[in-house]
């Protein structure tokens, strides 16, 4: 018998035929790298999200590595970010030279907490050139609270919205408005198939401000003054200049096309993941040993993870409980690591202050089976299941 055909997944990405058209038409139009698609996939996005620029690259990571260099991080500096998220946020730091500095979360959201943050920034000693925030698993972070900080210390704030595509958020309480808009001075997205919508790799970077847009074409493309595009669609001859070192972070038009078809489904992949967020809200909030995610009032989730918590009154541990559900055909996963206990950290990690909130959601959190194409049937299975431990 093999199980695995059974299983409910973790996630799924949600791709169709019309992908394969969109991506066989590029093919056979014989401009297949970055080219008029890309173009037209970054005006759809920065459109979705409200943006006035958006600068599509290889991946979320080149989109960080390329957000912190935009606003002048350099070797020797330090950045303020949360050791609790994917090793991608840290990792974009160390590759500007600069030194990662972890603050704790809030247990509520997962997100860095905007009082940890105070007392970071109050230490007088040190000047921060960044704060890098993350909305984890798409909960949006506190911004406002952060934003307010960050204001007060003249410090730029970059979002790693890897997983916040969709998200939105109200910063006055009224109005709501979309993660990406951009709050902050950038956001960067990831089209990764973990996240909501995916191009197998790829991101996006959206800012306000045109000279950052300007740096993140030229480094995405070796630091090279014109564009393929625009050399091709020339109708003199064009010599390029290299001002500045770049590298090669540019997305692929073959990509982009699947992004585009990708984008036109979001909004029900969003009703979908919402519908399926609030069913289990609902079904598991009596389970006195789970801890469900809850919005804050300022946000609104995407749910591109349903991640619970598991309580010490739990009667399995939290790898006991992934193993019931496996034997059940329910695949589950550990929620966030930690990079500061990661052994590529340990001797890089600094911390100010205790980072205990980050420990504590690394080891009592299981992400459970969401994806857009799960059926009511594969729900009760995964609720029954939790109800029955
Ligand atoms: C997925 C993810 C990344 C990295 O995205 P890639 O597109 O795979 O490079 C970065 N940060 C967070 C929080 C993520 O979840």
């Amino acid at each position: 018998m093999n199980k695995r055909h059974n299983m409910i997944p973790i996630a799924k990405p949600y791709l169709t035929k019309k992908e394969v058209e969109a991506a066989r038409k590029v093919i056979l139009s014989g401009w297949v790298a970055q080219g008029p698609k890309v173009q037209e996939f970054e005006k759809a996005l920065a459109k979705y999200v409200g943006a006035k620029y958006a600068c599509a690259v290889s991946n979320c990571t080149t989109a960080l590595h390329l957000a912190l260099l935009a606003v002048g991080v350099k070797s020797g500096d330090s950045v303020i970010t949360v050791s609790h998220s994917f090793i991608a946020t840290a990792n974009c730091i160390t590759y500007c030279g600069a030194q990662p500095v972890f603050v704790d979360i809030d247990l509520k959201t997962f997100n860095m907490s905007s009082g940890e943050l105070q007392r970071c920034l109050e230490q007088k000693h040190k000047r921060f050139k960044a704060i890098l925030v993350v909305h984890q698993m798409g909960m949006p972070c506190d911004l406002k609270g952060i934003l307010l900080l960050a204001r007060k210390y003249k410090i730029p704030v970059i979002e790693d919205a890897a997983c916040a595509l969709g998200s939105e958020i109200s910063l006055n309480g009224k109005t709501w408005k979309k993660i990406g808009k951009p709050h902050g001075d950038i956001a960067c997205f990831s089209f990764h198939p973990r996240k909501l919508i995916t191009t197998g790799e790829g991101g996006m970077l959206t800012t306000k401000h045109a000279q950052y847009d300007k740096i993140f074409r030229l480094l995405r493309h070796q630091g090279m003054s014109v564009s393929d595009l625009a050399r091709h669609q020339s109708k003199k001859i064009m010599i390029e200049k290299y001002p500045v070192i770049g590298f090669n972070y540019r997305l692929t038009d073959i990509q982009a096309a699947i992004g585009l078809e990708q984008l036109k489904k979001l909004p029900a992949i969003l009703r979908k993941r919402r519908r399926l967020a609030r069913i289990y809200q609902r079904e598991l909030k009596n389970i006195s040993w789970l801890q469900c995610p809850e919005q804050p009032k300022y946000a609104r989730s995407n749910w591109q993870s349903f991640a619970v918590r598991i309580l010490k009154s739990a009667p399995l541990g939290r790898n006991q409980l992934m193993r019931y559900l496996l034997k059940k055909g329910i695949s589950t996963r550990p929620g966030i690591m930690n990079s500061h206990q990661e052994k590529a950290y340990a001797r890089k990690a600094r911390a100010v202050f205790s980072l205990k909130n980050s420990k504590l959601a690394r080891d009592s959190v299981i992400l459970l089976p969401l994806f857009t194409t799960m059926k009511d049937q594969e729900m009760k299975t995964v609720i029954k299941a939790l109800k029955n431990v």
